[in-house]
């Protein structure tokens, strides 16, 4: 028998249409006689209501945050009207809504008084979306007529106290998951899972970040050892750059976990970037497909992708970004500069994106996001106040406005050349390449350009070396 872990995002389940759909792919599925786990997400917007709840509060906003709350409340009712639940259906749902409505009021409240919201705090209150959903997507499962069951992922995934950001502890969690799901899927129950959240070892509520659901439903899948997970999304797959910006973008039938990982990092927003950590090793194929069009196969990742024909197979980027420069001639030879200048960053919280340092060894560059500009800049003059004077070093500067392209294709290990025709398919457009970094990985080479010439440089990449392959 298989086991699928199904995760459904929070366009899948932001609406009374969306949530049948969905509810009819689960059916189908089940009707063959397979094992299911689902995974939702907390209906589409409602995790940045809740956030914008909590900010309001703590800025001594009181009428935006219990609008909010209305508002929010005003939602969770109308799904529940639509379903249209018999009478012994509706009223618990329509109890812990309002239960959950309460809390958060409670929430707001205190955080009001405080003036401000702790991380933990914050976990409390953005748990609240997939709670209430879990319970809703689990009651119109059992309105198709299956056996199904709302479970909180606060039972299941236990992890470390890092709030807003928790790592699952593998071992206790999968001991977890074993106890508490396998007896409902060996039951035929249809557990319906919260995604995005869990717990620490004393119960506080964690969350795994933002789009977090993903990860959920990749940590269920290795912890149950379960033979696919699919996520079920408003696209039809992963694509080969974003259609937004490249209209001839194409679904990518099948992508390695190397190669998403890179994707994932750099601004694809189809997955979320942990997803793949805990089921590469067991190999566990992740399928991203789309709820709005369940016949289309979408993309099938996997460690190693049967027919990867292209040389290239997609490119995205990470834009609002600025490049820092240290450069100066009395830096060569000299050790621990580079070490200092990324210590100096890291004081600032800012993450570093990419770094690029010539052989000449006379500057380091390296990409941070544009808003920690200034406060990079400081941070790394003032360690370096002393060759500054000494002008070992001679200026610390930024250049605004660039982003970073990134280009990912297993066979750039392999095929000698690519990089030839990415930079004269950027020729070709009088495209300036700023600066160059390629992953030891290999899998990728990220090149940064001018804001303005991101779009350009997307679609003449994507034309001549993807779809020209
Ligand atoms: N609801 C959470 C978020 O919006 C998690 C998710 O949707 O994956 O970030
Ligand atoms: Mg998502």
């Amino acid at each position: 028998m298989t086991t699928y872990i199904m995760k459904f995002g929070g366009t899948s389940v932001g609406s009374i249409e969306a949530m049948q759909q969905a509810a009819k792919i689960i059916k189908s599925c089940a009707d063959q006689g397979h094992r299911l786990v689902v995974v939702v997400s907390a209906m589409r917007g409602v995790t940045d209501a809740l956030i914008q709840s909590a900010k309001s509060a703590a800025a001594g906003d009181e009428a935006a945050y219990k609008s909010i709350i209305e508002q929010l409340r005003d939602r969770h009712h109308g799904v529940l009207d639509g379903l249209s639940l018999n009478e012994h259906e509706n009223s618990p749902l329509l109890s812990i809504i309002d239960q959950h409505m309460d809390e958060l009021s409670v929430f707001c409240r205190s955080i009001h008084v405080m003036g401000e919201v702790t991380p933990r705090g914050m976990d409390a209150i953005t748990s609240l979306g997939e709670r209430l959903n879990a319970r809703i997507f689990s009651t119109a499962l059992r309105q198709v007529g299956l056996n199904s069951q709302a479970v909180n992922a606060t039972e299941l995934i236990i992890t470390d106290t890092a709030f807003q950001n928790a790592m699952p502890i593998m071992d206790i969690t999968r001991q977890q998951l074993t106890k508490r799901l396998l007896p409902l899927l060996d039951d035929g129950v249809v557990p319906v899972v919260t995604g995005f959240i869990g717990a620490t070892q004393d119960g506080i509520i964690t969350t795994l970040g933002r789009g977090g659901s993903d990860y959920t439903a990749a940590i269920l899948g290795a912890g149950l050892n379960a033979d696919e997970v699919w996520t079920w999304t408003d696209v039809d797959g992963v694509m080969t750059a974003d259609p937004r910006i490249v209209p001839n973008a194409q679904v990518i039938p099948e992508i390695s976990f190397n190669e998403i990982s890179e994707l994932a990092y750099f601004g694809a927003k189809v997955l979320h970037p942990k997803t793949i950590r805990p089921i590469i090793e067991r190999d566990i194929p992740l399928w991203v497909k789309n709820t709005f069009n369940p016949s289309h196969p979408g993309t099938r990742i996997c460690i190693m992708p049967a027919k990867s024909k292209g040389k290239v197979t997609a490119i995205s980027t990470v834009s609002d970004l600025s490049m820092i420069t240290v450069e100066g001639r009395g830096m060569l030879g000299v050790p621990g500069i580079a070490a200092r200048t990324f210590a100096a960053v890291a004081r600032t919280g800012a993450s570093v994106l990419m770094i690029s340092q010539a052989s000449s060894e006379q500057s380091i560059s390296f990409l941070i996001p544009a808003d920690s500009t200034t406060e990079v800049i400081q941070s790394v003059e003032s360690e370096m106040s002393l060759e500054l004077t000494r002008r070992d070093i001679d200026r610390i500067w930024a250049q605004d406005g660039v982003t970073i392209v990134t280009v990912v294709g297993a066979s750039l290990r392999t095929t000698p050349g690519i990089a030839a025709q990415i930079f004269s398919a950027l020729a070709g457009g009088a495209i300036n390449v700023i600066a160059i970094a390629q992953g030891s990985s290999e899998y990728s080479i990220s090149l940064v350009v001018s804001e303005q010439d991101a779009n350009d440089a997307m679609q003449r990449i994507h034309d001549k070396v993807i779809l020209n392959a």
